[in-house]
């Protein structure tokens, strides 16, 4: 088999009013993604999206476009899409990090390859270790009406996880995760995100605080880089500390781990580069006692099930005690496919067909398809 086309379709879906995600990044309103689909000789399709965040990875939509045009798709063409390693390696050869695109085309490799053998992607992974993926389901840092409705809608509907944003200021995040605790009672789990927000002091002067309300983990309360703050943090409070913005590549994950900084490290395809990337990752906590858990960048359909193949094919990725961010169609007004994601309330379900097991749906993409 061998790739004959590149194609790259550039989307923008709105997320569904009042879905919108704020956090100490900003507001995520609007998703300008790129799907791709590999075209190949023997007439399978694999299928990818790259999940673009310019405030996240520093990609764009334009700029994925144009590595992928000029850098990775000659790398790929006229090649058998099932040498993924091989492919992986030339990619990187030709140009640094935009992990989000590069992650695009890997799962379109893994989709053709599981397409070409009829085997879903876990399969292709080692098999299923779990039957479904436990979600949770995300709150922006809104104001405090706003975070108990939405904590009251979700649990309503069933999710029994929540995870809610903070690092805006402690007074403000200390209010927050308090209308959540009283809205959802002591029962339901509650993570926390700072997304970088905080400093290092001020972080454990508002960990020391949040702490009374039973956190689940404490999600990158300061920024990457300083290794030695976050260690600090890690011995001074005792939720579990979750690594997000630190851990893009395996190189950085190999770090926190050295100098003890994340009980938790988050992956998950796109941010990683890849499904084999976040493999990789997930290797290397188990070899440092570590656990990882399924973040996610709000994904479309694609995105979503790339996640759910690694996160129900990998005992590392602790799903069942750190539950997934496989939620992103859930905040979107469109998934792009013809058949949605079983997604929530409380699980997930991996998508049984071959390759990623998902279609594209005509439809929808013309008209959410961007220019
Ligand atoms: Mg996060």
């Amino acid at each position: 088999m061998k790739i004959t086309g590149v194609e790259t379709i550039p989307v923008c879906v709105p997320l569904k009013k009042g879905m919108t995600a704020l956090t100490a990044h900003g507001e995520h309103v609007v998703s300008a993604y790129v799907i791709v689909r590999l075209h190949t000789d023997e007439g399978l399709v694999g299928l990818g999206e790259a999940t673009l965040g310019p405030r996240w990875s520093g990609e764009t939509s334009r700029g994925c476009i144009a590595a992928i045009e000029e850098f990775l798709a000659p790398v790929l063409l006229g090649q058998d899409p099932r040498h993924i390693t091989l492919l992986r390696t030339a990619m990187d050869r030709v140009i640094k990090w935009n992990p989000f695109a590069k992650a695009a085309l890997e799962m379109a490799l893994w989709d053709l390859a599981g397409k070409a053998v009829n085997l879903p992607v876990y399969q292709l992974l080692g098999g299923k270790v779990r039957n479904a993926v436990p979600i949770k389901m995300m709150i922006g840092a809104f104001d405090l009406d706003r975070v108990k409705a939405m904590a009251d809608q979700f649990l309503q509907w069933g999710a029994r996880c929540l995870k809610v944003k903070v690092g805006i200021s402690p007074e403000e995040d200390i209010a927050r995760v308090g209308a959540v605790r009283a809205t959802a009672g002591p029962q339901i789990p509650i993570g926390i995100d700072a997304n970088c927000g905080w400093n290092p002091t001020t972080a454990l002067r508002a960990l020391r605080r949040l702490r009374d309300f039973n956190i689940l983990f404490n999600e990158q309360p300061i920024a990457p880089g300083n290794l030695g703050a976050l260690a600090h943090i890690r011995q001074q409070i005792d939720i579990p500390l979750m690594a997000d913005e630190s851990a893009f590549t395996a190189p950085e994950a190999w770090q926190l781990t050295v100098h003890q900084c994340a009980d938790i490290l988050s992956v998950y395809p796109g941010k990683n580069g890849g499904i084999a990337a976040t493999v990789e990752i997930a290797h290397l906590a188990r070899a440092a006692g570590l656990v990882c858990a399924l973040g996610s960048n709000l994904e479309l359909g694609v995105g979503t099930a790339a996640m759910l193949h690694v996160a129900i094919a990998m005992p590392e990725i602790a799903s069942e005690v750190y539950p997934a961010d496989a939620i992103g169609p859930l905040y979107h007004e469109a998934d792009l496919l013809t058949q949605p994601l079983a997604l929530g309330p409380v699980v997930a379900l991996v998508p049984e067909g071959p390759g990623l097991g998902v279609q594209l749906d005509e439809e929808q993409l013309r008209r959410w398809r961007e220019g």
